[in-house]
């Protein structure tokens, strides 16, 4: 039996100690996608609010600037938004699991769609903190300008540093079909260019997006791979209401990925994978009443049950 690499392992391995992650949502952050630049609506399983029929939930001050802005009115409110985050969650780590060290985790929307210098004055801030040891940066592969590269890749040579970008499927018909608002090409070079600076590339993988059958997965898989990924997040692709998707579903025009299936694939892809790149999900559990379907995304409990088991089978440890 072989221990799979999570990003937990890599992290221990690496620093010594357990590093935990902080995620946050700046507010204001938007994405080309939602904001109409490359298209409108956003992707077809994000719930955002070209879906959602409660306005009042919108938030208020949703990024109005173009990110080629040189001001930002929202900054002070961004920063403390964000300091009031960190220390929420790293009280809650250190009292529950006594964490010492953390690394920022930048979650919501597009974390390089805004002003450079807004994005430099944000990172900066983050890593200021002496228990922050790194950060990683969530983003869409049409939003990854050079300038902030060669910024991530200077703060890499002290800190640990990752940039993770949404592949989805290699297959353009498929991007369409997801209103992706970029195809694969878009991919490749930010990939290319994330690995031109040396920096950590995560890659998300969704399965059972519409119209892909087990092979399609599996050669978006590997072709990540050939990427350079060093870290994957495989995720089902389930459906949650407010969304595209959900019209979809509910006119019957796309059927969920089964967990058998799921499992399979996972399991193809964990055995296959280099053992230099890491794993940071395999599941997605949404345990609200916003989940349409499938059921069995509904607790990741049971789900990591049955991982850890196909894994078990192939004498690989979760
Ligand atoms: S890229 Fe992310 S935030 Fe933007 S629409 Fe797609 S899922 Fe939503």
């Amino acid at each position: 039996m072989r221990n799979l690499l999570t990003f937990g392992r890599y992290l221990k391995d690496k620093f010594g100690e357990k590093i935990y992650k902080i995620p946050v949502s700046i507010p204001g952050f938007t994405c080309p996608n939602i904001d109409g630049s490359v298209a409108i609506g956003g992707c077809t399983f994000c719930e955002n609010e070209s879906f959602s029929p409660n306005i009042s939930a919108k938030p208020k001050n949703r990024f109005s600037l173009n990110p080629r802005s040189e001001q930002n009115p929202l900054l002070e409110f961004q920063l403390l938004s964000m300091d009031a985050q960190i220390e929420k969650t790293k009280a809650i780590l250190k009292k529950k699991f006594k964490a010492k060290r953390f690394i920022v985790y930048f979650q919501s929307f597009s974390n390089t769609y805004a002003p450079v210098e807004t994005l430099k004055t944000l990172y900066t801030k983050a890593l200021e903190k002496e228990d922050v040891i790194g950060l990683s940066v969530g983003t869409r592969s049409d939003c990854i300008e050079e300038e902030i590269l060669i910024f991530l890749a200077k703060l890499s040579k002290t800190k640990e540093i990752w940039v993770e970008i949404g592949v989805q499927s290699i297959f353009d018909e498929t991007l369409k079909k997801i209103n992706r608002g970029h195809d694969f090409d878009s991919v490749e070079k930010a990939a290319r260019l994330i690995k031109s600076y040396d920096l950590n590339l995560c890659a998300h993988l969704i399965f059972g997006l519409p119209g892909e059958d087990e092979e399609m997965m599996i050669g978006t898989f590997e072709k990540t791979l050939q990427m350079g990924a060093d870290s994957i997040k495989f995720h089902p692709l389930y459906v949650v209401k407010n969304t595209a998707l959900a019209n979809d579903y509910r006119a019957g025009k796309f059927e969920p990925i089964s967990e058998e299936l799921y499992i399979k694939i996972l399991t193809r892809c964990i055995s296959a994978l280099p053992s230099s790149v890491n794993v940071q999900r395999v599941s997605a559990g949404i345990d609200d009443d916003t989940l349409l379907s499938p059921e069995w995304c509904r607790v990741k409990h049971f789900q990591m049950k049955k991982i850890r088991e196909a894994l078990g089978a192939i004498s690989i440890n979760y």
